[in-house]
């Protein structure tokens, strides 16, 4: 079956810019993150008056395409202009500053971020504390933004919680932009097992899917996490 399926898939493919694809049968680890798809009529644009950064968005993504960090007043200083902040609810961090950015060209558009926001608009039921807008108007200004939001320095994992999702938020994610569908309810937990436990998490499985979905994710990831990747085993942590 595999040989099938790989020699079926090699002469479908299309090159796409920046994919390195080994020969045989592996794909190289990390492509996920230069293969720009643009696959989303709409994305979520977030309204950082009404948010209460819980996180609950950022945690449910099943792509990594919407994430947080809290950085200096230095760093906002020289932000992209329509990059938007709000002062970060965390205790020690008032001076400081919050964003909540999204990956345009990554997000698949399924709106799971924005059906788990619990905060609604006083003046508008339907409006949420992060609302679908239509991605093309968005696209050039949110990309040099996310482009700026990549480069603001991680938070210490040492200084925040691991036992509750509004500091889940905050930590890096290792597996992003994977092939999974639009709104897949089982890549939400590989990325929280590796914000939870960053490059010491092993994971092994057996399935094709899993397999292929796992090489798109982050080059970050170890040498002895890729090649768990690719054995056949259980999910270890
Ligand atoms: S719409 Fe879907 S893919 Fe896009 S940020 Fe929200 S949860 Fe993630
Ligand atoms: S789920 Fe809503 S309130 Fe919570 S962080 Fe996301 S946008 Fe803000």
């Amino acid at each position: 079956m595999c040989a099938t399926f790989w020699g079926r898939l090699r002469r479908t493919r299309r090159p796409v810019a920046g994919e390195r694809v080994a020969r045989g049968r592996s794909v190289s680890n990390g492509h996920g993150a230069v293969e720009k798809r643009n696959i989303a009529q709409y994305i979520p644009v977030w309204d950082k008056d009404l948010c209460i950064q819980c996180g609950k968005c950022v945690m449910v993504c099943p792509h990594a395409v919407i994430r947080s960090k809290v950085y200096s007043s230095e760093l906002a200083d020289k932000a992209p202009a329509t990059m938007q902040w709000a002062k970060p609810k965390w205790k020690g961090m008032e001076q400081d500053h919050y964003t909540l950015q999204v990956a345009p060209e990554d997000c698949t558009g399924c709106a799971v971020c924005v059906e788990v926001c619990p905060v609604k608009s006083k003046s508008d039921a339907s409006k949420k504390a992060i609302n679908m807008a239509p991605q093309a108007a968005l696209r050039e200004g949110e990309r040099e933004n996310w482009d700026y939001f990549l480069g603001l320095p991680e938070v210490d994992r040492t200084k925040v919680s691991h036992g509750q999702v509004k500091d889940i938020q905050l930590l890096q994610p290792l597996f992003e932009f994977s092939g999974a569908c639009a709104g897949c309810g089982e890549t939400a937990y590989i990325k929280l097992l590796t914000q939870l436990f960053g490059d010491r998490l092993y994971i092994a499985n057996a399935t094709a899917a899993r397999r292929s979905t796992a090489a798109t994710c982050r080059r970050r990831l170890t040498a002895r996490m890729r090649r768990a990747w690719t054995d056949v085993g259980e999910l270890v942590v």
